[in-house]
């Protein structure tokens, strides 16, 4: 296997596109600009953030998603906002800026209660393509850092619909749910590999920052 760290999200860009991701991940010659649904998205995580680690109010136009929130909070437990995991290439627990580390991510909400445990993904999309892939890889970094933990409910919790959607995952899976990235894990290494990045052509391209790209007509 070649030497790239991954997280979540960079694997599904390189699903969505690889010639995307080597462009903003590897050669890095373009950046992503945030878009103003993304600059929310980021400043509710913090005020979610703020208001489960330290108990800050949230300001008037948060307020929405105080009851949602209230009711996680009620769970008992150990909470974590934004708690930070990372594995190394053995899969096993380190620290978030382990140079040695092979994947890492952030929980928006982790409680551990004994051998349970609850993991929530704050989303303030919309909810109808939701994608519950990303809570099977937080389960797998939680099961490897909390090892008295055998069960994780799991959730994406879309603030602004104020739905919720649940998986469970059990540590006697963990190896099969791993099984569910190692295709695309092979095809991505196979890219370092080869230094094979192809493009992948959707409708999504007219938001692409890769202007050079053949198929971006913005
Ligand atoms: S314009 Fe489309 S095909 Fe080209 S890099 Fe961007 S997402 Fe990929």
């Amino acid at each position: 296997m070649s030497d790239f760290t991954w997280s979540y999200s960079a694997l599904k860009e390189y699903e969505n596109c690889p010639k995307k991701y080597y462009e903003i991940r590897v050669a890095k010659t373009y950046t992503v600009i945030p878009s103003e649904k993304m600059i929310y998205g980021t400043e509710v995580h913090k005020a979610l953030e703020d208001y489960v680690k330290d108990g800050k109010e949230l300001a008037l136009n948060y307020l929405r998603f105080k009851g949602a929130v209230d009711e996680l909070i009620a769970i008992p437990g150990e909470k974590y906002a934004e708690h930070e995991m990372a594995l190394g290439k053995d899969k096993s627990p380190c620290a978030f800026d382990d140079p040695n580390r092979w994947v890492r991510g952030i929980v928006d909400l982790l409680i551990v209660d004994n051998d349970y445990a609850f993991i929530v993904d704050y989303k303030t999309g919309s909810n109808r393509y939701p994608d519950p892939k990303q809570l099977r890889l937080m389960s797998l970094m939680a099961f490897a850092h909390f090892p008295q933990v055998n069960k994780i409910k799991a959730g994406l919790l879309f603030v602004m619909h104020n739905t919720f959607i649940t998986e469970e995952y059990k540590r006697e899976d963990i190896a099969s749910s791993w099984g569910k990235f190692t295709v695309s894990l092979a095809r991505l290494d196979n890219s370092y590999i080869t230094n094979t990045w192809v493009a992948n052509s959707t409708p999504l391209c007219r938001f692409c920052p890769v202007k050079t790209c053949e198929f971006n007509r913005t």
